[in-house]
């Protein structure tokens, strides 16, 4: 399904574009899920501030490249039903703001926090199903 870009609000295509280059999304090889983009959006309108996307679609070249570090399941990766993740690079105050409206939400399937003090802080949110477990986990 393609995606009407003129009905989100604070998302353009090139911020969820895969980053190696490929133009994946553009060249319609690969599209966002539509449930996920319009959770994103509505979760920037509660947050009030900007979102910087560090990474929503990969290919699956750049998932599998050793920098990037993706899962061989990410939810990153289309397969089929569009790019389900997307990370957001916040911390501290606005993480934490973050955090509470995606809980609030509650339509967030996995949550996974990057805060420690080294390397990138961001906030990894998917819309991948889990059999209704929804999951939460830190990265070391
Ligand atoms: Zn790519």
């Amino acid at each position: 399904m393609s995606i009407n870009w003129d009905a989100i609000n604070w998302f353009s295509q090139n911020e969820l574009e895969c980053k190696c280059g490929c133009q994946s999304l553009k060249k319609g090889k690969a599209t966002i899920n539509l449930e996920l983009i319009t959770k994103l959006d509505e979760l920037r309108s509660r947050c009030g501030f900007p979102l910087r996307v560090n990474s929503a679609l990969r290919c699956a070249k750049h998932n599998s490249n050793p920098k990037v570090g993706g899962h061989p399941t990410s939810a990153h990766v289309d397969t089929g039903e569009g790019c389900m993740a997307v990370d957001l690079g916040v911390d501290r105050a606005k993480g934490r703001i973050v955090l509470q409206h995606a809980l609030e939400m509650d339509c967030f399937e996995g949550i996974g926090l990057a805060q420690s003090g080294k390397g990138s802080r961001f906030i990894h949110l998917d819309i991948k199903p889990r059999g209704g477990n929804k999951a939460l986990w830190t990265y070391s």
